[in-house]
């Protein structure tokens, strides 16, 4: 029985890439009589527009789906916060005040998010007050775990690789982003008891670091399956700026979303539009 998830962030509208996202989460989970959740990701305040969840919920229910909704990121942030004080009690987070231009300026190697953080301010830790984020010793934290190898269905056993992107922020100062996505999602796939996370193949790289949060946390290692992506002619990711309609559109157009629905099943896609396996993505 699969638990999977579809876990939207409300920062823009939905289009024909979450589509796909939601009906192949939602069909790994109906067809071993699981469960399929919503959770809304509005982690990051400052760009989360909270009237988009409802827009998301008739989206889905548009395509044909339906789902349970488990609670949004927002009414956890005390959580993440013990999550924090736990690594932080463990040693292995330290203070950063480094801003993304002097990463950017310093930085030697990139990695599945841009520049690799360089280690700056774990040579030479901040004064008090000065630190707008904790990052993960990710060398430490790999002493402490020792190897470890995760499972994505249709790629098989992976290697967990998370230093490929260095010491990765888990927590910020800034009020409106108090957990990264990467600790908030760990724990909330354990929270929700999700067991096959299926998201895209473009966050397949995130799912190494998030291997080692769950070995650090104690939590319950589940199985992913990253899908291929809708890329569109010029093979980049759908995304609305590229003129990506977005699914309310289509909606209020008067489009049919469950015969939509079964076209992407079908793996036909819209003109314009390709499905590709992108296991391996790097930036
Ligand atoms: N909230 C992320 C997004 O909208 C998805 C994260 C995930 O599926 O793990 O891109």
């Amino acid at each position: 029985m699969n638990v999977t998830r579809f876990a939207p962030s409300p920062n823009g509208p939905l289009h024909l890439g979450h589509a796909f996202s939601a009906i192949v989460a939602h069909d790994l989970a109906k067809e071993s009589d699981g469960r399929f959740l919503l959770r809304i990701e509005d982690i990051d305040g400052a760009r989360s527009r909270p009237e988009l969840a409802e827009t998301f919920r008739a989206d889905l229910a548009w395509l044909g789906l339906d789902w349970e909704e488990v609670p949004a990121q927002s009414s956890r942030i005390d959580e993440y916060e013990v999550a924090a004080a736990t690594l932080q009690a463990m040693g292995l987070l330290y203070p950063c005040r480094c801003t993304r231009a002097e990463i950017a300026a310093a930085a030697t190697e990139f990695g599945p998010d841009g520049p690799v953080y360089p280690g700056t301010c774990k040579a030479e830790p901040p004064g008090a007050g000065e630190a707008v984020a904790w990052r993960l010793d990710v060398d430490a934290a790999l002493s402490r775990t020792g190897p470890l190898s995760w499972v994505d269905e249709p790629a098989g056993e992976q290697q967990a690789r998370p230093e490929q992107f260095g010491d990765v922020v888990l927590v910020r100062k800034e009020a409106d982003t108090p957990a990264s996505y990467h600790l908030a999602a760990t724990l909330d796939d354990a929270a929700d008891g999700v067991t096959l996370v299926t998201r895209g193949a473009d966050l397949f790289a995130a799912s190494h670091i998030h291997r080692l949060l769950q070995e650090l946390l104690g939590l319950p290692v589940p199985r992913w399956h990253h899908h291929a992506l809708l890329l569109d002619e010029n093979g980049k990711k759908l995304a609305k700026r590229r003129g990506s309609p977005a699914l309310a559109e289509l909606r209020t157009a008067g489009e049919n979303g469950q015969a939509l629905a079964e076209r992407l099943r079908r793996g036909e896609m819209p003109a314009g539009i390709t499905l590709s396996q992108l296991l391996h993505y790097s930036p």
